[in-house]
């Protein structure tokens, strides 16, 4: 274990942009001062975003659950269903996807994450066939959508190689990748939480496949459900070190387990203190990735607040719909002006941005705050309470 001498001499150097060991990461991220980590990590961002360091960026998007139906069974998830309940599964036909997209647009959003369950039935062609017909009807809708461990289900359901898998999907209109399946890399804890998943190497080695394609990513760490505090270092030398050899990680997200509804219902959850240290050493020890997202949904508004001290860049998402992890209890919500609200008195001027991080508004006088109380998010599935501008549009079911 690093002195306490050495634990600030370590700190200073990745104040100044220096690159830290996994030991020393690890280290820091165990025994450095709270605050004085924050504020190293707050160097660093404000290093890297000399000039617009006074932003801070939120995204309007719209998380589109295709079905629940899955085969993998993870324990941490409260959101699947098994194959044969038939009474809790579903799926949502090509209209009913069309009109959330609908939505989404007419709500100023940018951005669809396509997210579901790994249904036995749906290859390569269902994702072709859904992405070519959204881009066919809102091209403007970037597809930011899906992970490794779909494209890995995809491709053994349709019978070809993940390349083939990656190429064809981009080429029906996915842009980028959201980086999901990643929970926690290392064996141990995948292990525990997600038996059926592809090993944390193979979820490395898709993204990798997938950056060295031109199809860039995110990332993410599920926090929580008693990984170690080294298991979770692992994690992040993982990520860097693919990172080192692509590039192709735009962001890194950790977030909160929400402990409803599933099967590892029990186990403690990670504080906010474990919360914001994570994000300062994320970003001291990611020095190649760019943008470090706090997770509001699945803190909370005040911890997400905090983030933006502690080293994140950006807030995430007003999400028009989302009933992943609001399902194993995720119950904060948030409106667009509450979402500005959020990062202005946080300090910051808040900025809407683009999936792939430029300022689309940047919401410098409050005199001119966008005033659509409709962009709410929304825990069940209606994003426009009344219908939409769009006589052709029905409501939908909120289930
Ligand atoms: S996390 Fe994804 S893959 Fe795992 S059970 Fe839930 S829906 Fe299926």
């Amino acid at each position: 274990m690093t002195e306490k001498a050495d634990l600030q001499s370590v700190l200073d150097r990745a104040a100044e942009g220096g690159r830290i060991t996994p030991e020393e990461a690890l280290d820091l991220y165990r025994d450095a001062p709270l605050h004085a980590l924050g504020a190293a990590a707050d160097a660093v961002r404000r290093r890297r975003y000399a000039g617009t360091e006074h932003i801070a960026t939120y995204i309007i998007e719209r998380n589109i659950n295709y079905t629940n139906v899955c085969v993998t069974a993870c324990k941490f998830c409260a959101f699947y269903a098994p194959p044969k309940d038939t009474a809790k599964g579903w799926t949502r036909d090509l209209d009913d996807i069309l009109r959330r997209c609908a939505e989404t647009v007419e709500l100023g959003g940018t951005q669809i994450m396509f997210q579901g369950g790994h249904h036995p039935d749906y290859g390569v062609e269902y994702y072709e066939k859904h992405f070519k017909a959204i881009k066919d009807a809102f091209p403007q809708l970037v597809i930011h959508s899906l992970g490794a461990s779909e494209v890995e289900h995809m491709a053994r359901i349709s019978g070809v190689s993940v390349e083939e898998a990656i190429q064809r999907i981009h080429a029906a209109g996915l842009d980028s990748f959201a980086g999901a399946g990643a929970e926690l890399l290392p064996e141990r804890p995948r292990k525990a939480i997600a038996p059926l998943k592809e090993s944390g190497e193979r979820w490395l080695e898709i993204m990798e496949t997938a950056h060295n394609l031109g199809v860039e990513s995110t990332s993410t760490m599920l926090m929580g459900t008693g990984e170690t505090n080294a298991e979770r270092i692992e994690h992040l030398r993982m990520i860097r070190e693919v990172q080192d050899r692509t590039g192709g990680f735009r962001a890194f997200i950790p977030y909160l387990y929400q402990p409803m509804n599933n099967h590892l219902k029990g186990r403690t959850q990670a504080t906010i203190f474990e919360y914001l240290r994570m994000i300062a050493i994320s970003r001291l020890f990611m020095d190649n990735i760019a943008h470090i997202q706090g997770s509001w949904l699945t803190t909370g508004q005040d911890a997400g607040q905090l983030t933006l001290h502690y080293g994140a860049d950006d807030l995430g998402s007003i999400m028009l719909e989302e009933n992943v992890v609001s399902a194993a209890g995720a119950k904060h919500r948030s409106n667009l002006q509450e979402m500005i609200d959020m990062i202005r008195t946080a300090g910051r001027v808040p900025a809407q941005r683009s999936t792939t991080y430029e300022h689309l508004v940047v919401h410098d006088d409050p005199a001119n705050d966008p005033v659509d109380a409709r962009v709410v998010s929304h825990i069940s599935s209606t994003a426009i309470e009344g219908g939409t501008a769009h006589p052709e549009l029905k409501i939908l079911a909120s289930n």
